[in-house]
């Protein structure tokens, strides 16, 4: 059975934070806490690089993505590390108060920290929104429509991530290829050569077959 808190709803933001180099993570946590002054939380793993440098800085910037967001920043910032690569490189960035947001999204927010709470795994960060910018009018992507129209996964360091449950022995037995990046998976015998991940962006090289 799915668990309930499953039904909670979220959005897709890029939380970004810069000391020498721009830092990011994708982010589904993200909740206005007030309204005047303005605060917001956020939920990142310890894991995340973006933690560590937003605890330096004591600042974040939150992009909000919308549905006809590039998967492949899905990709960029949702399953790799900003230890090892420079996730803005590819990506067309605009600084506001210093701080990096993501250009063709639907808008963003630069917040100084003032209060931190840790659990066993996430950091919550409330921050008080010291700038804003306004961005394109496309309709902000929901985790349900990541979920259930791009078919995306939460990643291990996701607050929402769920063990996989072994497969029903029930089913027939089908080909499945599934992204090696974000865990993606589709049913089909072969893939098309210019098939391209429509979470993450990756290329057809990056899928790998498993028995479901
Ligand atoms: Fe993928």
């Amino acid at each position: 059975m799915k668990h309930v808190l499953s039904k909670i709803s979220y959005g897709i933001y890029s939380v970004g934070s810069k000391m020498d180099h721009p830092v990011g993570c994708i982010a589904n946590s993200v909740m206005q806490i007030t309204s005047d002054p303005s605060t917001v939380a956020i939920s990142i793993n310890h894991n995340n690089y973006t933690n560590e440098i937003i605890k330096k800085t004591g600042q974040f910037s939150v992009s909000i993505l919308s549905e006809k967001v590039d998967p492949s920043i899905i990709g960029t910032f949702g399953y790799q590390s900003s230890r090892k690569v420079d996730k803005y490189k590819n990506v067309e960035t605009e600084e506001l108060a210093g701080f990096p947001l993501l250009k063709n999204s639907c808008g963003g927010f630069v917040c100084r920290v003032v209060a931190t709470t840790e659990t066993s795994t996430h950091t919550i960060f409330i921050g008080e929104v010291i700038a804003q910018q306004d961005g394109n009018s496309e309709i902000p992507m929901t985790y349900r429509y990541y979920q259930e129209v791009l078919k995306g996964k939460s990643p291990q360091n996701a607050p929402t991530y769920v063990p996989e449950e072994s497969s029903d022995q029930t089913q027939s037995k089908k080909s499945v290829w599934r992204c090696k990046v974000c865990g993606y998976t589709i049913e089909a015998d072969t893939l098309p050569e210019d098939f391209v991940c429509p979470v993450c962006g990756q290329p057809v090289s990056a899928f790998v077959k498993i028995e479901v």
